[in-house]
């Protein structure tokens, strides 16, 4: 496909963000032109096929919770879900803690569970009530600090705050000094209250792909890495595309090379190691979180919650640490956490991602600028939150800014 000389929005980057704003554009009737780098769609979102395996580069999952979820058609993501919880590693045995909301008979075992004392679970209790269910504009009006010291203060720290939630958030936040800003934690709890945690059964990129299916056959090209952007034009290897309007939603390290004075992001990184088991050891889809200390941050089987990432009745467990680890280093200790023998795991892949998501430390600004003036627009993760959700919300504001502009 040639490359076009001219479009009324070209977006940079066919990630979430980009096909959330590209989407919205195209539905109003503008002729918009995508320019992705890469081959394929989803950006980070993105799935390989190992040995018949679906393999996500990285252990991700959608949460039903995000407000912005109500964009995707679920029902064609065709979504298998894990129960909300997890398992937590004890002497000898592992204990679950599961939100009882989805499985009351798991109460019992989840109250008595030895990981922290009945205060603090209620405490737990107390801060999810709070996060569901307060409006928005409360939780953000609460005074910002590290999302320790928000757990802390809510009565959740103690041994609750090391076994369970340290590790918990450390597979989500991909930090585990808990250093984020707690308007973040608050918005991804309320998510983790209202939603529930699932697999699409052909992978994490189908989220992507189901997006770019709306758009204009013409209106995306991939493989077309973006080399500069000024007011009106973007510049790739095939020469230039003039534009009324450019939105860049790459990744926040590209973003602030093509838009200077754009503040990059810390990234965040994180390593996933895949495994073959020749049936699953668990009875129902829950994470299993790594030892305080250890080198897991958490361990899963991603077929008991999503049987279609097997070609068999084989098990798919997905293990990530937040340092680069080898996976001869880590397998004792993934054996060790599905009580299985190190010979049973046959090793797949092991991916490092080290751009996985921006860090939200305090002071978060949520929400910022999108529109940058002259014609120049950004969004991704790094202008809301980073997650799908932050990508989505972005590409949806972008699209509204781009829309104003063109009408005025
Ligand atoms: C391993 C891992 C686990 C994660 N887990 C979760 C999770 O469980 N839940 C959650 O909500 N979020 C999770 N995230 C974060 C989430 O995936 C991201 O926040 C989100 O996908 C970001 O979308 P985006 O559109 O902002 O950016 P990206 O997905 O990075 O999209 C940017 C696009 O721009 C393209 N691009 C870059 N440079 C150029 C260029 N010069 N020219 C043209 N195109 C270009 C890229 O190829 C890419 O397609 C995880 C991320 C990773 C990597």
């Amino acid at each position: 496909m040639t490359q076009p000389t001219r479009a009324e929005v070209v977006v940079v980057g066919a990630g979430l963000a980009g096909l959330a704003a590209a989407t919205r554009l195209a539905a109003a009737g503008r002729d918009v032109l995508v320019l992705e780098g890469s081959d394929h769609v989803g950006g980070r979102l993105s799935t390989d096929r190992i040995d018949g395996f679906v393999v996500d580069r990285g252990f991700q999952v959608l949460n039903t919770g995000y407000p912005r979820v109500a964009d995707l058609d679920l029902a064609d993501l065709d979504l298998g879900y894990f129960r909300t919880g997890a398992r937590i590693p004890g002497e000898g045995t592992t204990h679950r803690v599961v939100d009882p909301r989805s499985r009351p008979t798991t109460l019992p075992a989840t109250v008595t569970a030895p990981i922290g004392t009945l205060r603090e679970k209620a405490a737990l209790a107390a801060f999810s009530v709070r996060a569901g269910y307060l409006p928005v504009r409360r939780l953000l009006a609460a005074p910002e600090r590290t999302a320790e010291e928000a757990l802390r203060s809510a009565g959740a720290g103690g041994e609750s705050l090391d076994r369970f939630l340290r590790p918990f958030l450390a597979g989500v936040l991909l930090e585990d000094g808990l250093e984020t800003s707690s308007r973040y934690l608050d918005l991804l709890w309320r998510s983790f209250v209202r939603g529930r945690i699932g697999l699409p059964a052909r992978g994490m990129q189908a989220v992507g792909e189901q997006l770019a299916a709306r758009l204009p056959v013409h209106a995306l090209q991939l493989g077309r890495r973006v080399t500069g952007v000024t007011p009106g034009e973007v510049r790739t290897g095939s020469g230039s595309v003039r534009a009324d309007a450019v939105v860049v939603a790459t990744d926040p390290a590209t973003a602030a090379e093509l838009l200077p004075g754009l503040p990059a992001s810390a990234p965040r990184q994180v390593t996933t190691h895949l495994h073959v088991l020749p049936t699953s050891p668990w009875d129902e889809p829950l994470l299993v979180l790594g030892r305080p200390g250890g080198p897991l941050v958490n361990t899963v089987v991603l077929t008991d919650a999503q049987p279609r990432y097997s070609p068999d009745d084989r098990a798919l467990v997905a293990s990530s640490t937040l340092a680069p680890t080898r996976e001869a280093d880590g397998r004792e200790e993934i054996a060790r956490a599905h009580g299985v023998a190190t010979t049973d795991l046959a090793h797949l892949t092991s991916i490092t991602v080290t751009g996985a998501q921006p860090a939200a430390v305090p002071p978060l600004e949520l929400r910022r600028p999108v529109d940058l003036g002259d014609g120049l627009f950004v969004c991704g993760d790094h202008r809301d939150t980073p997650s799908i959700q932050g990508a989505l919300a972005s590409g949806a504001r972008a699209a509204r800014a781009v829309l104003r502009q063109l009408r005025a």
